[in-house]
């Protein structure tokens, strides 16, 4: 075996999203609040708009890079609402952003080369780092102070040898969205280490409380080198049909390109053309946005209020990052607690790095009838 798959384990989020999957289909009775995959439906025109690509004949290998009309869609999408300037040859169509991740690593990291990660973070940013041949350097973040970043605590884990720093905002697992403060700090780190930026935006539509989502390729003085990652996945409920994008400057889409044509050749012909519709989709994103909210609001009250819960509040995206107190139980035993005494299917949060000792993660992006069923099960086996 290739000596860098040593040691490489599943992604726990699709682990635990097809184990809920595989109990349910035996006919047991459990509450999924795994993997974030929306329980909405992906919104009429976009279904329609794919039927008529595929009557339309577009069936057939396409542009590599992505269809000029989608990658065109993209640059006015992402100079409207992010203050991003860019250009069609800066837009790379990827199957599901993960990918344009997995490729942005690739391409920029040597071997030996330092990732730095702060965390909790999305579970494969590490795995993805180590398959390139690259060094994941976690960084721990901490819920005392909100899982705030500074240039300081940047700083002392920067080595000559880092290249890459991974942001994702709104967060996944801890619902933080980074502030203008902290992308102050992630700025001068990055011009003065003359770092690379991966900033995964995937989650941009579904913010809280009315705060916006800050993109860092908009700041002149940093665009050269941040990448951009974003997918139509959380903001029209498009998991399924596995289709994102990044943007980024060229010296970094030119060889995510050449490598894509040999591993995938391009993104399915249609997939695009129905992705197109989706920025005809605002109405419905908004809809999907304000039911989250409701059912953070829910889910928050409803579990701070248990003995020995610590709850972050998110501020975005969909997920319920909790720490639990039960004694001798680590999170995944936390885990596995949840689901055999309450059906209730979750992510243990070691899973997603430093600073997660204890925490497990909900996800909301399920139906209200279902956290009801999970809050109440909860509280019958607390
Ligand atoms: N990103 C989602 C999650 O964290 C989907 C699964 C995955 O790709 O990690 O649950």
């Amino acid at each position: 075996m290739n000596r860098l798959l040593n040691g490489i384990s599943a992604s726990a989020t699709v682990s635990f999203n097809n184990l809920a999957k595989k109990l349910k289909e035996e006919g047991k009775d459990i509450v999924s609040l795994a993997g974030g995959d929306p329980d909405f439906e992906t919104p009429e025109r976009i279904r329609d708009a794919l039927a008529s690509a595929v009557e339309a004949g577009h069936t057939h290998y396409c542009d590599s890079r992505g269809i000029v009309p989608l990658r065109e869609r993209i640059v006015r999408k992402l100079k409207e609402e992010n203050g991003i300037s860019c250009a069609p040859e800066n837009i790379l169509v990827t199957p599901g952003a993960k990918y344009a991740v997995f490729l942005a690593i690739m391409s920029i990291c040597s071997s030996g080369d330092e990732v730095l990660i702060p965390q909790p973070s999305w579970v494969s940013y590490e795995t993805m780092t180590r398959l390139a041949g690259a060094v994941p350097v976690g960084l721990r973040l901490s819920m005392e102070d909100n899982y705030l970043i500074t240039e300081e605590k940047l700083e002392s884990h920067i080595s000559p040898r880092t290249k890459l720093l991974i942001i994702n905002s709104p967060n996944n697992p801890t619902g933080r969205v980074m502030t203008a403060e902290e992308w102050k700090a992630v700025r001068n780190v990055v011009k003065k280490h003359d770092l690379y930026l991966i900033s995964d935006e995937v989650y941009e539509k579904i913010i809280f409380d009315g705060r916006k989502n800050i993109s860092p390729a908009a700041f002149e003085d940093i665009r050269q080198k941040t990448i951009t990652i974003n997918s139509f996945s959380k903001s029209y409920a498009m998991t399924g049909w596995r289709i994102g994008y990044m943007c980024a400057p060229r010296v970094v889409t030119e060889p995510c390109y050449l490598q894509l044509t040999h591993e995938i050749s391009c993104v399915n012909e249609f997939v695009q053309y129905a992705a197109l519709e989706a920025f005809n989709c605002e109405k419905e994103s908004l809809e999907m946005r304000r039911e989250y909210e409701w059912r953070r609001d829910y889910l928050l009250k409803e579990l701070s209020s248990l003995n020995g819960f610590t709850v972050m509040k998110p501020e975005g995206a969909f997920y319920l990052w909790v720490r639990i107190e039960r004694e001798n139980m680590n999170s995944q035993a936390l885990a596995m607690w949840l689901l055999e005494k309450a059906g209730v299917v979750t992510v243990p949060g070691e899973a997603f790095g430093k600073g997660s000792k204890n925490c497990v993660r909900f996800c909301f992006a399920c139906s209200r009838s279902d956290l009801e069923e999970a809050v109440r099960s909860i509280k019958e086996c607390i």
